[in-house]
């Protein structure tokens, strides 16, 4: 089973509460957790590097 990590934070996401959506780049998937979905915590794509919010 693959383990997902919050893009932002790092936590692990399993049996928490996440999204996933895809990179604006590179279209590769982004997870997040909701803590940081709610912060509105910047991300960062593993694969291009993109910063968004
Ligand atoms: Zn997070
Ligand atoms: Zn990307």
């Amino acid at each position: 089973m693959e383990v997902k990590i919050c893009s932002t934070c790092g936590a692990n996401l399993l049996g928490t509460g996440y999204v996933m959506f895809p990179c604006p780049e590179c279209e590769s998937e982004i997870y997040r957790c909701f803590k940081c979905r709610k912060l509105g915590n910047s991300y960062v794509c593993e694969k291009c590097g993109f910063e968004g919010p």
